[in-house]
């Protein structure tokens, strides 16, 4: 058998564009790719480059580039010429080489910004070993980079997803390529795939990625909680006068556990959740999605950097428990990695106070749980109400030493703020029937039924 020409390299530009290039031209994998599907993904995409909503695009992946460059007039000849030489000089893999991409093929010619993104180049020779002018990649990389654009992600600047999991590259490069055809077939040009993401005011990407991953796992119906994917997006514009780049990773934690919600009965809640994490948007003035998609959201936020989310499971001006407790608890178990044993004494002590506050009738204890706004206040306050129910009689103790300090307060004053938001969380669950009779909420109106976010 032939030696192949591709295989992955873990250089997430090059890799992204042999997912495309394998998507385009319907191959399940890089070793499957022959010069031949070289020349047709070449014969199909050169077109689609030379469009105005595509040249827009590279000018910020490839600046100066032919197609970029007003000067050039013969741009087309220019790119085909250039790619086909690139396919000329292309060789099978071999055992080693110079190419810093691949390293199973020798450097042929020295690749500037203009060729592959975010390399530096020109006047930035320090960049390079040797004070050399660019970067050393195989003719095979470099042509591989030029096709990445086809599963890039505009979102003010560009998203670029790798990932471990070939299920999680096939899928979003299928999702991608779906769009360049829509726009071949539609003649509505309008460069890599946009989906409205991003503004000057919000510019970082969390919206749109949470978004994908969401897309990934709600149009497939792999089993997700099996895969486990860890995904990296590079978040970046080579745009000439100030390139950049940021690299956000998203837990595999955070993945299994979208995946797992999906399937969720409570499915409506979680969106609930996340509706409660826009916090600068007044939904009465929201007509449409593009009115809060681009605004900060703090779950999306806090999932991506491992900062708990459970205070927005909570409802206190209305007293209300979004969701439940077995929601809640597969949160906190899957991406808080809280045992077993913690879990159920924030559940028992959460009964115990439900259980004091209604049968002693003091609503006032309810007010001072939910407006602690310290440690030492929130600590004080179950020393009395602990008083209180050994005064009329309470046999059992609300919580031993052990529980206060593994299990209620692990990390002192650090993590206090979520303890009282899981005992608020289960008191206003046990308590949801009692808070109505007594009048002691309004009723749930019809704006709080989960919007589709
Ligand atoms: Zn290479």
């Amino acid at each position: 058998m032939n030696k192949p020409i591709y295989q992955f390299t873990g250089n997430p530009f090059v890799d992204a564009g042999i997912w495309a290039i394998c998507g385009w031209v319907e191959k399940e994998n890089p070793e499957d790719l022959d010069k031949n599907d070289l020349e047709n993904v070449v014969k199909d995409i050169v077109p689609l480059y030379l469009t105005k909503g595509w040249s827009k695009s590279l000018y910020s992946i490839f600046p100066n580039n032919p197609i970029t460059n007003p000067s050039v007039k013969n741009k087309e000849d220019r790119l085909n010429q250039f790619l086909s030489s690139l396919i000329e000089e292309i060789e099978p893999i071999h055992e080693s080489g110079t190419c810093t991409s691949c390293g199973r093929r020798d450097t042929k010619s020295i690749r500037t910004k203009t060729e592959i993104p975010m390399i530096g180049s020109g006047s930035l020779i320090n960049f390079f070993p040797n004070g050399q002018p660019g970067g050393d990649y195989c003719p095979a990389c470099t042509f591989a980079v030029q096709f990445s654009p086809l599963v890039m992600y505009s979102c003010f600047k560009l998203l670029l997803l790798h990932s471990n999991s070939k299920k999680v590259m096939r899928y979003w490069t299928r999702r991608a390529l779906r769009d360049v055809e829509r726009q071949k077939l539609e003649r509505d040009y309008s460069g890599c795939f946009n989906e409205g993401y991003g503004s000057y005011r919000n510019p970082k990407p969390t919206n749109a990625l949470f978004h994908i991953i969401q897309d990934i796992i709600l149009k497939n119906d792999e089993k997700w909680l099996d895969e486990g994917p860890s995904i990296n997006l590079y978040h970046f514009t080579n745009y000439n006068p100030g390139p950049n780049l940021d690299l956000y990773y998203v837990p595999t934690p955070v993945f299994r556990f979208l995946a797992y919600i999906r399937q969720h009965e409570k499915y409506s809640s979680w969106k609930q959740v996340i509706k409660k994490g826009y916090v600068y948007v007044n939904w009465d003035k929201v007509k449409e999605e593009k009115d809060y998609k681009n605004k900060r959201n703090q779950v999306y936020l806090n999932l991506l950097n491992g900062r708990s989310i459970t205070k927005f499971f909570i409802n206190s001006k209305k007293r209300v428990a979004i969701g439940d407790w077995e929601l809640l608890t597969h949160y906190l178990k899957e991406v808080r990695k809280m045992d077993e044993k913690r879990l159920e004494t924030l559940k028992r002590v959460g009964d115990e106070l439900a259980n004091y506050i209604k049968e002693s009738q003091k609503i006032k204890r309810l007010n001072q749980l939910e407006n602690a706004k310290s440690y030492a206040t929130f600590r004080n306050l179950l020393r009395i109400i602990e008083k209180d129910r050994v005064r009329s009689g309470s046999e059992s103790v609300l919580f031993s030493l052990d529980e206060y300090v593994n299990d209620l307060f692990p990390d002192g004053p650090l993590g206090w703020k979520e303890t009282q938001d899981l005992l608020l969380f289960r008191i206003y669950e046990a308590l949801h029937d009692w808070l109505i009779k007594e009048e002691l909420v309004e009723e749930l109106t019809t704006e709080e039924a989960a919007m589709e976010v």
